[in-house]
């Protein structure tokens, strides 16, 4: 049934006119909101009854909950409740979204407004909304619906999940109302052009003893400093470039800690395959051969403005340019579950070469080709084994790892192969 139909239908049911329901109907439904939840939104607008024409919505389980289920019914208990402002039809609007379980499933709200549950109460919420989200059902708890105390614990075998305390590494894109434990590694007060004019926002990074994860703190609070062991209540998880991203809202609430959060050292180590497939991850290790040194590695131009690497002196951005030299390897790393390319910087690619950016123009000169460079660290790396660690982004131009290390690697074959073979037999 097209958007015209519901209009007409509207329409006639409220004795209003037709093209009015319908801007009032389509601007609910760019926002999501289920069709069901607009037309009764839309029918009590117009001083109609709400429900008089809606089925009773069906009692479910959570995991029978399908896409297209229209408005359900469930009694679950509370895992997580995040608070977050949005813009809603012009109007700044405070939102609730997290996590809801019974003994079947998890499954994610948005309340529209405060209902006042918290997370670890058993509730029994009646008309919500089903909408689907990347092929998933989701929660829209909205002015038709109620929600009620539900007086028996409702049972659910993801308690552990109650009130959203995560390890870093444990957390994913679309995370809302988590709880950290972190220890502040860097900070930088930045000002961006918001929705609200300039502002002024805190980025860097945090860890505790699982990993590190860059961090954007929209209302910079003085406590998020260099070294601060903090607890952040009701953090969301934003995704940039495939690596998620910790987000403290002006609901945020932190808690400086006495003990210091023990941080790690060390990144996580994956299988290319694995770190590919997550999307992207901030700080990771793998391991590899080097099967390639590609294009654009060795002696490089940059664009004197922009930093990019430039060809025959012209930038993409800023046309003929002055260009500033520079050297980078991108080497093409596999590791037999897939691969990625690291890229060098000038720092690391200087240690691979052995020797200065002068020992390398000199090398160019003598041989009146720049190539020779490349030709020598290719020859130095292609075939060997690294350990590199890193920044990797996934995207349409492919698998990047932003090298902060890169070692070539001392693991013993025969230690590997023992640790093959317990992966095998576990
Ligand atoms: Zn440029």
């Amino acid at each position: 049934m097209d958007i015209d139909h519901h209009a007409e239908e509207l329409a006639s049911a409220l004795g209003v006119d037709k093209e009015e329901v319908k801007a009032d109907l389509q601007n609910l439904l760019q926002y999501s909101v289920p069709l069901d939840e607009a037309k009764q939104s839309v029918r009590r607008k117009h001083g109609g009854s709400s429900s008089a024409s809606d089925a009773a919505p069906l009692t479910k389980r959570i995991g029978d909950i399908g896409p297209n289920d229209g408005n359900v019914s469930v009694t679950v208990r509370v895992l997580t409740v995040g608070t977050r402002s949005i813009v809603y039809q012009g109007d700044e609007q405070t939102i609730r979204e997290g996590e809801l379980a019974d003994e079947s499933g998890v499954i994610s709200y948005t309340a529209w407004q405060d209902f006042g549950f918290e997370p670890g109460d058993s509730v029994v919420i009646g008309n919500a909304g089903v909408r689907e989200w990347d092929g998933n059902p989701e929660l829209n708890i909205g002015a038709a619906s109620t929600v009620g105390v539900e007086k028996e614990t409702v049972e659910t075998p993801y308690d552990d999940r109650i009130g959203g305390e995560a390890n870093l590494i444990d957390l994913q894109a679309g995370d809302r109302g988590r709880v950290v434990d972190v220890r502040v590694l860097e900070v930088e007060s930045r000002t961006i052009s918001g929705r609200n004019g300039e502002t002024t926002i805190l980025s860097g990074v945090l860890a505790d003893e699982t990993g590190r994860l860059p961090f954007t703190d929209w209302k910079p609070r003085p406590d998020v400093k260099e070294g601060a062991s903090l607890r952040l209540s009701d953090v969301y998880v934003r995704e940039f470039r495939g690596v998620p991203q910790v987000n403290l809202s002006e609901f945020t609430t932190l808690e400086t800690l006495d003990e210091p959060v023990e941080v790690t050292d060390s990144a996580p180590r994956l299988k290319i395959g694995e770190a590919v497939d997550a999307g992207g991850m901030f700080d990771v290790e793998v391991l590899g051969n080097v099967l390639e040194v590609r294009d654009g590695s060795g002696l490089i131009e940059r664009c004197p403005d922009c930093g990019r690497v430039i060809q025959n002196g012209q930038c993409r951005q800023h046309g003929e340019v002055d260009g500033e030299d520079d050297m980078r390897v991108k080497a093409i790393l596999d590791d037999g579950t897939g691969t990625l390319t690291a890229i060098l910087d000038h720092d690391l690619t200087t240690e691979v070469y052995g020797g200065t950016m002068e020992d390398a123009m000199a090398a160019a000169r003598d041989a009146m080709d720049k190539e020779v460079v490349a030709d020598e660290i290719a020859s130095k790396l292609v075939g060997r084994e690294y350990r590199v660690r890193g920044n990797l982004s996934v995207d349409e131009y492919g698998a990047n790892l932003e090298a902060d290390e890169f070692e070539e690697s001392d693991d013993d074959p025969a230690d590997r192969a023992m640790a093959i073979l317990t992966e095998v037999g576990a």
